[in-house]
């Protein structure tokens, strides 16, 4: 059975390439019929967010990525379940202390008291030297006795890896193929810091284990910290699991893609309307296609085809043009009432509307929505789409649209329109449909030069969703107010 995790650091917030980290763990898992597990690794107390373990849940739980074992909220309280936790590192403290002390006792780590302004100058020396910054090893010579003395008398101190000099360390990466790094070029890795935390490169290596990871996917920013966990690997005499590292995900520039520079979170994506099924289908995508090339796939379909054979070497890029055309897809194939759901809070936030109206006026909604439903790639852009409706003035600077109104029957075509409507009281579907033949049959005017004027006396524009929905949406009196505000 394969078993497979995502190790997230609760830094605040699920940053976009994680979740195709989380995804693409979780593809490879559920196609094999394995098990998928969230482990939160918070061995980093300086980084400590608040909330930012519920928002990671969260995040994942929105993008449809479930797992089976790990950390989890429910009734709001943040829970674990599985038979390997815990599995929140900073709960696992005790665990790793104990494999720091055997690999002391079996000389592949050592205490190291060097203080931080030592290190700071080793640093500084190498640097002007051209050398790659690294420990120079001066506490390697410290004896265990020594050591354990200094300690008793309260001295600070971490534990670090003890490589042996000038070997080879090899390990198979699926996407990679083989990588050979030499110890020479290794630092003496801390494992266990001064507050009694260890690093991640100790806690990852005895949680895999421990959990019985079989294949570790993750960003190929860890592919150089791979030798350090493989060594490891090897003293403790374990079997080591699969690596598989995955290219950055990029922006255009072909720079990571960071806060700076625009929308990095899951929950900005979120925010932005795109639908949870339109992100996963594009980000899958950022890295692998699946053999017949198809763009469009639903989760089903990413389990069905995904595999590491298909994952690129080099950086995924992040293409917002293209995601908002999957995500269109997806809005243009879901339910009017379920687009309206996610409509109405940014017509809310837009001024348009209040819980009151929508209360009275579900189905005018709802065809407002639909209305524009075809034309949307995320559903925040429905506020601009459709603020024709909640303005009191047509806004007319379109050249081509300023054009059509100085057509010859536009004067007796308004007319007609506003002699047409006195005869009713309120505009429902049927008559809004009915509506542009009978103008027709009144004025003889028919084709372009019946629909355009109309159009864009209603509207402003040349371009828009269909005209019965545009007159029904509008009703009586704004299709009054705005013929009027032509005329003058
Ligand atoms: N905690 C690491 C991160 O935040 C996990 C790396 C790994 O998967 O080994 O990226």
């Amino acid at each position: 059975e394969v078993r497979l995790r995502f190790a997230p650091s609760p830094t605040g917030y699920l940053h976009i390439g994680g979740l195709r980290t989380a995804l693409y763990n979780y593809l490879f898992a559920r196609h094999n019929n394995g098990k998928f597990i969230l482990r939160i690794e918070d061995t980093d107390q300086t980084r400590f967010v608040e909330g930012a373990i519920e928002n990671l849940i969260k995040s994942l739980h929105w993008a449809g990525i479930e797992y089976d074992e790990g950390v989890f909220i429910e009734n709001g309280q943040v829970i674990q379940k599985g038979d390997h936790g815990p599995y929140i590192q900073s709960e696992r403290l005790g665990i790793y202390r104990k494999y720091v002390d055997e690999l002391i006792e079996k000389g592949h780590a050592y205490y190291c008291f060097c203080s931080k302004e030592r290190l700071e100058s080793v640093r500084e020396e190498q640097k002007i030297k051209g050398l790659v910054p690294k420990y120079d090893g001066f506490c390697r010579n410290v004896s265990l006795e020594e050591a354990k003395e200094r300690i008793a008398k309260g001295e600070e101190y971490v534990v670090r890896l003890k490589l042996p000099p000038n070997k080879d360390i090899k390990f198979h990466d699926l996407v990679r193929g083989d990588i050979v790094i030499n110890t020479d070029d290794v630092d003496d890795q801390v494992l266990l810091k001064s507050d009694g935390y260890p690093t991640y490169h100790m806690a990852v290596v005895i949680d895999d284990h421990l959990m019985d990871i079989t294949h570790i996917v993750r960003g190929e920013e860890w592919l150089p910290s791979t030798p350090k966990h493989v060594y490891l690997y090897e003293v403790f005499g374990w079997e080591k699991p699969t690596y598989v590292h995955l290219p950055t995900v990029l922006n255009k520039e072909r720079k990571k893609l960071s806060k700076r520079h625009g929308d990095v979170s899951v929950e900005d994506f979120k925010g932005k309307g795109y639908l949870p099924e339109g992100l996963i289908n594009y980000l899958a995508l950022v890295g692998w296609s699946p053999e017949d090339n198809e763009e469009i796939l639903s989760m089903e379909e990413l389990i069905e085809k995904f595999s590491f054979e298909r994952v690129s070497k080099t950086g995924g890029i992040f293409d917002k043009d293209k995601l908002d055309w999957v995500n269109g897809h997806y809005i243009r194939n879901s339910s009017v009432e379920k687009i309206t759901e996610l409509a109405i809070p940014y017509l809310k936030e837009a001024g348009y509307i209040d819980d009151e109206f929508v209360e009275k006026n579900y189905d005018w909604t709802k065809l407002l929505v639909h209305t524009v439903q075809e034309s949307l790639s995320t559903v925040a852009e429905i506020v601009d789409k459709v603020d024709i409706f909640f303005k009191d003035e047509v806004v007319l600077e379109d050249e081509e649209a300023l054009e059509v109104l100085k057509g010859e029957q536009v004067p007796v075509l308004l007319a007609a329109f506003k002699e047409e409507l006195k005869n009713v009281d309120k505009i429902d579907e049927d008559y809004a449909k009915g509506l542009m033949k009978t103008i027709q049959k009144a004025t003889g005017i028919k084709g372009k030069n019946l629909f355009m004027p109309v159009r864009v006396t209603l509207t402003g524009n040349i371009h828009g969703p269909e005209l019965v929905n545009i007159i029904y949406l509008f009703g009586k009196e704004n299709i009054l107010k705005r013929i009027e505000y032509i005329e003058e």
